[in-house]
Order: structure tokens, then sequence, then C-alpha cells
């Protein structure tokens, strides 16, 4: 059936009654032809058609404007109007040349990365690597046409007429990517990486769990120390998803530390724990319309089957007399904050504050763009019912559990103030640094003894399906230097 944009422009602006807006909105435009009002010729070269009928698209509403100008309207997560942010789509049929205005007017959130610089990504079949527009094209202001939301508004010049463009939020980090990337590690048969499937989302979507630990190592300790990392509780948070693949490539690579933190430590990964708001597009919710992160208090097995199968788990391991589950950390993107940080609990005990504060405090020292003084400690009532503050509560007090948040923009380093932004190379830099971080806290607490290099070369742990490129020693050399000038952060 062909959508067709009668009275697309009169946008009720006299009314005040925008009709037909985000309320309306439930799925994505499939191949919408926009020509303008009342053209009912033959589709020509710059009437634009879109579409977000893929895994991950996210396009509700295009309203033709001008010949220049575009609205376009964010599909409401599923069973949840409340949430639009995410959003992702595809252009074609363009003109060469065609300069084009889009305005996303149907944001939730009021206070954005759109403001201090934050650009929307692009690709186009021509040019299939992601990249940011130029800020300088890019405007975020409160909208009175559009019920005073803001409106986050892009200029674009399309330049070929055969290719596909394709405009999104941030860099998308698909279900099917995250399935490929698995199954390339299946295929390398390492004999200390296990995967199995934990569990079903309610679409029937796997929820992956990886444990990397090397089983043959006769562990000195009576209990094997255990690492739990989760990710995507937050669909539309696709940084977190380049993390954690940083994280795995190097658990899993030959370089030495990763060999010694296997020999001593148990790492269960959950990759992406909420499949399904992935798969469709979502920013923040399920299929069935729940914030994951709020119901960890009483996950139900079959309106939150992921989160039920992971709690029940971790509860199973906390009982297991021969691990010790010392660190659970859960990974997000942020939507107004620059840089890597990290979000603990509160306590009473002065001592436990401060044992809570050392794994922040190394990563800052390997992580160029993590910040410490981002990080914080907090016990406010909305945060409730997340896994970091339920998990809190259940370990007992020599675990740490962390929210770990990237900025879905950019950071800035140690005496620079200069935004430098965040690619999905840079993301997966964020991973590994994580993960080489776990050495030198257990270093620190005397469970390893050992005086290799620790000192990871980019090189030596390259992802086997990302982008790696751009990452050459030169910016290894300039993180030593910084490490050197020391750790403090604006
Ligand atoms: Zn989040």
């Amino acid at each position: 059936m062909e959508r067709k944009m009668e009275g697309s422009t009169t946008r009720d602006v006299e009314t005040g009654n925008e009709t037909g807006g985000e309320d309306a909105l439930v799925g994505n435009v499939n191949k919408l032809m926009v020509s303008p009002p009342g053209y009912s010729g033959v589709l020509r070269k710059g009437h634009l058609v879109f579409d977000a009928c893929f895994e991950s698209g996210n396009l509700g509403r295009v309203d033709y404007i001008s010949e220049f100008e575009f609205d376009l309207f964010i599909r409401p997560d599923t069973c949840n109007p409340r949430f639009r942010v995410w959003f992702n789509f595809t252009v074609e049929n363009v003109r060469e040349t065609q300069r084009v205005i889009f305005n996303v007017v149907n944001f939730s959130k009021t206070k954005s990365l759109y403001r201090d610089g934050m650009s929307p990504v692009v690709k186009s079949t021509s040019r299939p690597k992601w990249q940011r527009l130029p800020a300088k094209n890019v405007y975020y202001y409160r909208c009175p046409d559009h019920r005073r939301n803001y409106v986050m508004s892009f200029a674009f010049c399309f330049d070929r007429e055969d290719d596909v463009y394709q405009f999104a939020y941030c860099y998308p980090y698909t279900y099917s990517r995250l399935q490929h990337y698995l199954a390339s590690l299946d295929r390398r048969n390492l004999p200390y990486l296990q995967r199995e499937q934990l569990g079903l989302s309610v679409q029937q979507r796997n929820l992956d769990l990886l444990t990397i630990t090397n089983s043959d190592h006769p562990s000195p300790e009576k209990e094997k120390k255990l690492v739990f990392l989760t990710a995507r509780v937050h669909p539309g948070e696709s940084p977190a998803s380049f993390i954690c693949q940083g994280v795995i490539d190097f658990l899993v690579s030959q370089h030495p530390v990763a060999q010694i933190l296997r020999d001593h430590v148990i790492f269960k990964i959950v990759p992406m724990l909420n499949p399904d708001g992935v798969y469709l597009g979502n920013y923040r919710c399920s299929l069935m319309g729940f914030d994951l992160n709020r119901h960890w208090q009483d996950p139900s097995p079959w309106a939150h089957p992921t989160l039920h199968a992971v709690k029940q788990l971790i509860v199973q391991m906390n009982q297991d007399p021969r691990v010790s589950l010392e660190f659970y950390i859960d990974v997000h993107a942020h939507s107004t904050m620059l840089n890597g940080f990290m979000y603990g609990n509160v306590f009473e005990d002065e001592e436990r504050v401060q044992r809570q504060a050392v794994f922040p405090r190394l990563l800052c020292q390997n992580a160029p763009d993590f910040s410490f003084s981002n990080t914080s400690f907090n016990r406010d009532v909305v945060k409730a019912g997340t896994g970091r503050r339920f998990l809190g509560g259940l370990l007992d007090d020599t675990s740490y559990c962390y929210t770990l948040e990237v900025s879905f923009y950019s950071y800035m380093t140690a005496g620079s103030n200069v935004p430098v932004p965040y690619t999905e190379e840079t993301y997966m830099k964020l991973g590994r640094n994580v993960a080489r971080t776990f050495l030198d806290y257990y270093k620190l607490q005397n469970l390893i003894k050992d005086n290799r290099p620790t000192h990871i070369q980019s090189s030596e742990v390259m992802s086997q399906t990302g982008n790696a490129k751009g990452n050459g020693v030169g910016r290894d050399t300039a993180d030593r230097e910084r490490e050197k000038r020391g750790g403090v952060r604006h």
C-alpha cells in the first residue's frame, strides 16, 4: 500500500493542535516517497524516498515543508511513547547537489549534546564508513511550531544520485552485527572462550552469554574471582556495544595481560541484554515498553525474560562457593555528558567507599578519555531498580557494582578543552582499556604477581570485525605521555 503525503504541509500551527503527531506513530516509514503536495506525476529525481523498515531502523513520519525542507518524526519506543531519541533511516532518489534541511521535531529529551557540537552520523553506498556530520550544519533549539519541543535541524547536500544515504543518531550496532561477531569468535575455537544461550527474548532472539577464562589454570586461591559485564539494557545506547566488543576483543587476544587475566579471573559477559529493543530501533525500552533497568527487583519470566535469566544467573553465582563475584559492570551511553565515567553506590562505611573508588581511579590512568571527576557515587530514588543499585544490595561488601557510561559525542583529555568526537574505534579502545585495568586492580590486591609489561599496543588487539584504522602507534605514545603527566581530568 502506498502511503501518500496528502495534507502534509498543514502542521496545524494555527490551532496549536498537532494532529497525527508522535502519539499516532506506531510503525516505521516504508520506502515512503515524499513528493510535493498535489503532485501526481511520475516520481522524479529529487523526490526523496525515506525508509526505516530495517534492523534498528527508526523513522515514523516525514512532512514535506518545501523542496528543501522536511520535518522528520522519530517513531517512539514500542509500547512506550515517552521515549523518542534514536533515529536511523535511509534516503534515496536524490538529485546531485540537492541541498536539504531535515528537522527532527519530536525529541522527548530537552538537554542534548546536539547543543554542544554533537551531530548525527551519515554514510552512503559509495562511502560505507560512518562519519559524523560537520557540527556547523547542526542546530538544536526550542521550536514554537512543535509544542515547544526541542528540534534538531541539520543541513545536508546530496552529491551522488545513485547512492543510498543513511542517517542515524549515533553509530548503529545491531543485533545481527553482534551475532556475526559472536559467530566469528566461535569459528576461532578458542579453548578459553565459551558461548552459550542464556535464554530468549520475548521475540525469541538469543540472549548470549560469553565466559572467558583459562579453566586449565590451577587457581592457588580457593575461589576464582569473577567479573560480570552486561551491555545494551538500553537499546539506543549503541556505544555500549563497541565498548563491550573492545572488552571481549582484548580478553580473547594473545596479549600477555589478557593471558594473565584469563589464568586468574572468570569473565562473564552478556553483550546484549535487550536484543528485541535493539532490533526494533528503540531508545530505552523492550518490545513491551519496559525500561528493563528499572525492573531488577522483581523481573518477570514472561515480561522481562532476558533480565530474569541474567538475574537468576547472578544470584546463583553469588551462592557458588567456588567463585567470588567481585565486579558487576553495566555499560551505558550518556546523552548529555562528555567522556567515559562511572556511577557507583553510596556506602556508610568510609573504607568501602574508598575501595569502590579504586577501579575507576586505575581506569582513569589507563584511558585518556575516562574522567574520574565525572564519576560519582549516588543513591537517588530514581535509580532504584537499576542493576547497579539492586546488585549492590545483593552482593557482599567485597563486591563492586558500577554503571560505566560513555558520551554519545566526545571526550576531553587532560589539559585540553577541545572535545574529541568518539569514533567506533575509540569506543572499542575504551573497552580494551577497561579490560586491562583488571590486571592493575588485581596486582594491587596482590592476587596477581607478575611483572610482564602491561601496556597495550593497539596493534596487538585488533577487532576481528570492526574498523581498526586510525589507531596507530602515535596515539598510544600520546596516551603514555598523558599518563606521565598525571591522571587529573578537567
Ligand atoms: Zn542507559
